[in-house]
């Protein structure tokens, strides 16, 4: 039985067990494989998309400003006119500089070459000094404008995103370069807010593939083909207008890509995430459920093996009880016998068998109905059971005849508990409605070695039989050398 439990609870704690985890552990593969395809296909490339678009807005934007510097009839006439009152560009420079909130204005003008700017006269430009190789590239070129990246000439530690619009006058000859200049540092902190909230790390590269701007946490290498494993996709992400790819970076596991090329800067956007962050949150996800389920499982196991247990309790005293008194019944006086005996056996020790049957007691069923009789039955075993001693059993063996089976105890010992039972019944259970004494009759036998049950009950019977035939509410004894009678009997005197 015990065994049985046991197997019973192992098997259950398994089978919760596998149960459980084989749920969490599906759902931690489901949900990363959901994640790779999130961050591959959804989260990178939006991150990329709207930084892209932040960018080309500011662009698009600064385009449109130094359009209306370059077609401006002030700034044309003023050039035209011989550049005479120097105040009136600085001031209109200024103007500009304030009211769009860019990092600078400037305009430079081909007959005096020099450089105009909210703080007055810079420089003049040469062909001579490279720094102002700008300005003779977008002379001589077709295009209306350029964007660069270069050094401010205001301030040259500071690096800016300049539109460079060429201005003609009314003939269509070029008369200089104007435009204005946008603070790298706003990118920067674009970027710096999209790592941040995204957990992401952004970047840009030139068309070499070093890192011309990154968020304050980059501490990688200088360009992309000194970072392991990204190397191998530098010819891949500097020759396509847009990439995304995963790679394997020692030590931080997977890390997935996203590139694009903005042609306005022609620079590359590079939009990294690596996996393990997200990852971690599903690792310790699966490892709460995990626990949560050996809990849970702990839980069931032990409920469990407590109501079995309890059921059990209750079945094994179903089995063995008498429902109408509570004595026990046949089953279990033959299972208590057979220990009985062994232990008789083993110990040297007698064993008797008391066979008691109330007198008359068809007469109270007939008088007072068989409720009444079983009231009687229930207070007798009641009066019997404190009489007897605990390792004594008082079984009902049917109908008003029980048998009270007695370890350790020889006709004598039985004989005197059952004169004990019989004076206690006389004294204390009274027949229904003032009928008298309940009396019992009483056949007391000792068994013999290696006697079956059976033949002991035979012949407890044949002393109780005796006991009826004189009279009942007495007790008799039968003879334990092997001859059935005489019985001895006594019997009270009342
Ligand atoms: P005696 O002194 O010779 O034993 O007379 P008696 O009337 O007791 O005769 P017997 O033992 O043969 O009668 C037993 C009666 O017990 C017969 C039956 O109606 C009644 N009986 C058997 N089982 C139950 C029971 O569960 N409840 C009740 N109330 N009566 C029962
Ligand atoms: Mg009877």
């Amino acid at each position: 039985m015990q065994r049985n439990k046991l197997l019973f609870a192992t098997a259950l704690t398994i089978l919760l067990t596998l149960g459980f985890v084989a749920t969490s552990v599906i759902g931690y593969f489901v949900a990363e494989d959901s994640l790779e395809k999130q961050i591959a296909e959804e989260t990178l490339p939006l991150t990329s998309d709207n930084i892209f678009s932040e960018i080309e807005r500011d662009l698009l934007r600064s385009i449109l400003i130094s359009s209306l510097m370059a077609h401006d009839t002030f700034v044309r006439d003023w050039v035209v006119d011989g550049e005479e009152d120097r105040e009136s560009i600085i001031r209109y420079l200024a103007e500009i500089q304030a009211k769009y909130d860019t990092t600078t204005a400037f305009f430079v003008s081909e007959p005096s070459r020099r450089y105009y700017h909210p703080d007055g006269v810079l420089k003049t430009v040469s062909r001579a000094n490279t720094a102002d190789a700008w300005y003779f590239r977008v002379r001589e070129m077709n295009e209306p404008f350029e964007i660069n990246i270069d050094h401010d000439t205001a301030d040259p530690a500071r690096l800016s995103i300049f539109v460079n619009y060429r201005v003609e006058d009314e003939s269509g000859d070029f008369i200089g370069v104007t435009g204005i200049g946008l603070a790298v540092e706003s990118v920067a902190r674009l970027i710096e807010t999209y790592q941040r909230r995204y957990d992401r790390s952004i970047y840009f590269i030139n068309r070499e593939g070093e890192i011309t701007l990154r968020g304050s946490g980059y501490d990688g290498p200088i360009s992309i083909q000194g970072q392991p494993g990204l190397a191998r996709y530098a010819t891949r992400i500097l020759t396509s207008p847009s990439t995304e790819f995963a790679y394997e970076r020692p030590d931080e596991g997977t890390v997935y890509v996203n590139t694009r090329l903005i042609p306005e800067l022609d620079w590359y956007l590079v939009v990294e995430q690596r996996e393990s962050a997200a990852n971690a949150r599903l690792l310790n996800t699966l490892i709460v459920n995990v626990l949560l389920a050996l809990g849970i499982t702990a839980l069931v196991v032990v409920i469990g093996g407590w109501t079995l247990r309890g059921y059990q309790r209750r079945l094994e005293s179903m089995a063995t009880t008498d429902r109408l008194t509570g004595a026990s019944n046949r089953e279990a006086l033959e299972m208590l016998f057979e220990q009985a005996q062994k232990l008789a056996r083993r110990h040297g020790q007698p064993i008797s068998l008391i066979n008691l049957d109330i007198d008359h007691f068809k007469a109270i069923n007939d008088r007072h109905g068989h409720q009444a009789g079983d009231q009687v039955l229930r207070e007798l075993v009641e009066t019997v059971s404190a009489q007897i001693r605990e390792t004594d059993t008082l079984c009902r063996w049917g109908g008003d005849e029980f048998l009270i089976l007695l370890p350790d105890a020889n006709a004598e010992d039985a004989r005197c508990s059952a004169e004990r039972i019989r004076e206690a019944v006389a004294r204390r259970n009274r027949r229904p409605e003032g009928d008298g004494a309940l009396t019992v009759s009483q056949g007391v036998a000792q068994g013999r070695p290696d006697e079956s049950l059976d033949s002991l009950i035979h012949r407890a019977d044949q002393a109780l039989y005796e006991a009826k035939r004189n009279g009942r509410n007495q007790v008799a004894v039968a003879e334990s050398n092997g001859s059935r009678s005489p019985a001895t009997a006594t019997r009270s005197r009342g």
